[in-house]
C-alpha cells in the first residue's frame, strides 16, 4: 500500500526536501508547513523550498524556516504537496534530482509523476489528506501542525463552503480545535483580512468587469503596470476571480493577470461547467470548479480565445 511505502521512505531518509506549486496558495503553504513541522518532529533534516509565498501566511508555525532555494546536492527524498504535475513544482530540479520522490495531492488531473503517489481528488484540500498521512506515519498532530492544516483547509474550501467539504472535514477540524488550534484566528488571517493593496487591486478588477453571454460569463484582468502602480505584493490577486463567480446568474468567471513570464488565467464555475477540462485544453489544470493555466499571447487575443472556448461549454 502506498502509505506503507511513504512511511518507509520517510523513516529511512535523512535529508528531505518539501516542495509545492508555483504561486502557492493557502493549501500549498499550509500543507508544506504541516509536513515540515511533522518531519521536524520525527527528527529529520528538512528543507522547505518555496521561492516566494504570500505574506499573509508568514504567521504560520515555522514559516521563517522556508528557504528560497534548495541545496545543490541531491536529497534522499523529495515530497511534493498540492501539486498536480512536475512542471508546476517550484524548484522542480530539487524534486527530479532526489533519490526518491513522493507526491501527496488532491487534483483529479494529477499525472502521478512521483515514485509514490498518494492522490485523492475527493478530498477538498491537500492539507486534509495530510492528517491521514501524518497519523499513519506516527506523527502527533500538534497545535502547530494543526494550525497549518486548518489554513490549507479554510483557503481551499472557500471557508468550508465548497462542494467537496464533508463531515470528515468538520470532524478533523473539530479535533484540531480540541488540540488548541485557534480556528477563528486562522480564518480571519488567511481568508477574511486582505491587504490594502489587495483591496485596491480588487476595486480596479471590479470596475473593469465585463458581463458576457447574458451574464453567464464574467471577465476581468490586471496588468503588471496596475500592480506596479498599486505597489501590490504576492498573493494580492487572491479573491478577484471569485468576485465574478459570486454574481447571480454567472456560470463562469475568467480572470487574467499579467506576470513577468506571461498571462496567468484563473477560471471558476458555479454549477455545471467543468473548468478543469477547459484549462487542460490550454495546457493547465485544476479542479472542476476552479482551474488555471498560463498563456503567452497579447491580452486581447488571450481574452478572445478563452471566451470563445468557455462559450462552447455553457
Ligand atoms: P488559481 O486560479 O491559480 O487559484 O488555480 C485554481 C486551481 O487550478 C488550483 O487548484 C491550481 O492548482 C490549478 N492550476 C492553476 N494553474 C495551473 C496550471 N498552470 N497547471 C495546472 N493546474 C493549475
Ligand atoms: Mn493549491
Ligand atoms: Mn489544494
Amino acid at each position: 500500500m502506498t502509505l506503507d511505502n511513504i512511511k518507509e521512505e520517510i523513516m529511512s531518509a535523512k535529508n528531505i526536501a518539501i516542495l509545492t506549486h508555483e504561486s502557492p496558495d493557502g493549501d500549498a503553504v499550509g500543507s508544506a508547513l504541516a509536513m515540515y513541522n511533522a518531519l521536524k518532529q520525527l527528527g529529520k533534516d528538512v528543507d522547505l523550498i518555496m521561492p516566494e509565498y504570500p505574506s499573509i501566511f508568514a504567521f504560520l508555525p515555522s514559516a521563517k524556516e522556508i528557504k528560497e532555494t534548495g541545496k545543490e546536492d541531491s536529497y534522499d527524498l523529495a515530497i511534493a504537496v498540492d501539486c498536480s504535475d512536475l512542471k508546476r513544482i517550484a524548484g522542480d530540479t530539487n524534486f527530479e534530482n532526489a533519490n526518491t520522490t513522493i507526491s501527496i495531492d488532491h487534483h483529479g488531473v494529477n499525472t502521478m509523476f512521483a515514485d509514490y503517489n498518494f492522490v485523492n481528488p475527493a478530498i477538498p484540500a491537500c492539507a486534509q489528506i495530510l492528517i491521514t498521512v501524518l497519523e499513519y506515519i506516527g506523527v502527533q498532530i500538534t497545535k502547530d501542525i494543526g494550525t497549518c492544516i486548518v489554513a490549507g483547509i479554510i483557503t481551499d474550501t472557500g471557508g468550508f463552503k465548497y462542494q467537496g467539504v464533508t463531515s470528515e472535514t468538520f470532524e478533523f477540524v473539530a479535533r484540531l480545535l480540541n488540540e488548541g488550534v485557534n480556528v477563528s484566528d486562522v480564518y480571519k488571517r488567511v481568508f477574511q483580512t486582505i491587504t490594502k493593496t489587495s483591496f485596491e487591486l480588487k476595486k480596479l478588477a471590479m470596475n473593469r468587469m465585463e458581463f458576457l453571454e447574458n451574464g453567464k460569463i464574467t471577465y476581468t484582468y490586471i496588468t503588471e503596470e496596475d500592480k506596479n502602480n498599486i505597489g501590490s505584493q504576492n498573493g494580492d490577486h487572491e479573491g478577484i476571480v471569485e468576485l465574478g463567480r459570486d454574481v447571480e446568474g454567472v456560470e463562469v468567471s475568467i480572470f487574467i493577470r499579467q506576470e513577468k513570464d506571461g498571462y496567468k488565467v484563473s477560471l471558476r464555475s458555479n454549477n455545471y461547467v467543468n473548468v478543469s477540462d477547459i484549462a487542460l485544453l490550454f495546457g493547465g489544470g485544476g479542479h472542476p470548479r476552479a482551474s488555471g493555466f498560463t498563456m503567452n499571447l497579447p491580452l486581447d487575443e488571450a481574452k478572445e480565445r478563452i471566451i470563445s472556448k468557455v462559450k462552447m461549454y455553457l
